[in-house]
């Protein structure tokens, strides 16, 4: 909490306050594999391996997710005081448009991520709110909405490169109690789903499985230029990763891992066929 912040402060004021965001332990950070949007009212083992990460979690003072599902020309990030749930999905049963998740931003840091990062002029966005990329997944690690949660959007015009090296500039937030958390899904291909294997759990194709083992091998050897490389690593690859959305957040995550910081993965499970949850912590 910035107890200081009175809602008479313009937006302007928070360039002065930026140096005063106190100093913390340095947060570890994420990548969660999101899948279905279903997850974000169902118990599985996918949400309970996000509720298990959580409990090793310091208690962020605010989240800073980037979503698979938030693409921009430029770079945005979220700056309201008060973000919208946004349901950015179809044919879902009404239960999961009923769910409001009603964390706070966070102007503050929304500058403070504007002022650290030089390699772009960030945009403060007070229209986006939070996708459900972003809030499927942190309303099962805080389910009381009680920690601010603002959103950078993915600048679709960029390469792979430019995105790692983009991310690294985030580092400073993590000593402000900042937790970063990517979401997407590393093997993510919906046009390829196997819809004959629904009552199969944990169905996997060959080439998906091939492709998640590859990238493990990658992560755990801290390779992360084959990571960035990831379009010319062959037809897996290439299946897993027809777009680059849900696979860009990995690389802010990968970004920002800083030398002789262990790397732990979890919910490493296919489903449908074309898409796995493999997820990530670092430090
Ligand atoms: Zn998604």
């Amino acid at each position: 909490m910035l107890p200081f912040i009175s809602s008479k402060m313009k937006l302007s004021d928070f360039g002065t306050m930026a140096s005063i965001l106190p100093a913390t332990e340095k947060m570890p950070v994420l990548f969660l594999g999101h899948g279905n949007p279903m997850n974000a009212i169902e118990d599985n083992e996918f949400v309970q391996g996000w509720k298990t990460v959580a409990k090793t979690l310091p208690k962020p003072t605010a989240i800073l997710c980037v979503s698979a599902h938030w693409e921009t020309k430029g770079t945005m990030v979220t700056a309201m005081e008060k973000p919208r749930t946004i349901h950015d999905f179809g044919g879902f049963p009404k239960a999961l448009f009923d769910v409001q998740y009603p964390a706070k931003g966070s102007p503050a840091f929304a500058n403070e991520t504007k002022n650290i990062i030089t390699k772009t002029e960030v945009v403060l966005d007070q229209q986006w709110g939070l996708d459900h990329g972003c809030w499927s997944v942190i309303k099962h690690l805080y389910p009381n909405a009680d920690v601010p949660v603002f959103q950078m959007s993915l600048d679709y015009s960029q390469t792979p490169q430019y995105h790692y090296d983009l991310a690294k500039e985030l580092a400073a937030l993590r000593s402000k109690g900042v937790l970063i958390v990517g979401s997407g899904n590393i093997v993510h291909n919906l046009g390829l789903m196997a819809w004959n294997k629904m009552n199969e759990p944990n169905f996997g194709f060959d080439w998906a499985i091939e492709a998640n083992e590859k990238m493990k091998k990658f992560i755990l050897e801290n390779n992360h230029k084959e990571l960035i490389n990831y379009t010319s690593q062959g037809k897996s690859f290439d299946l897993a990763i027809p777009s680059p959305d849900h696979y860009l957040p990995l690389l802010y995550t990968l970004a920002l891992q800083e030398e002789k910081e262990t790397i732990s993965i979890f919910n490493d499970k296919a489903v449908m066929g074309s898409l796995t949850m493999t997820s990530i912590k670092i430090g």
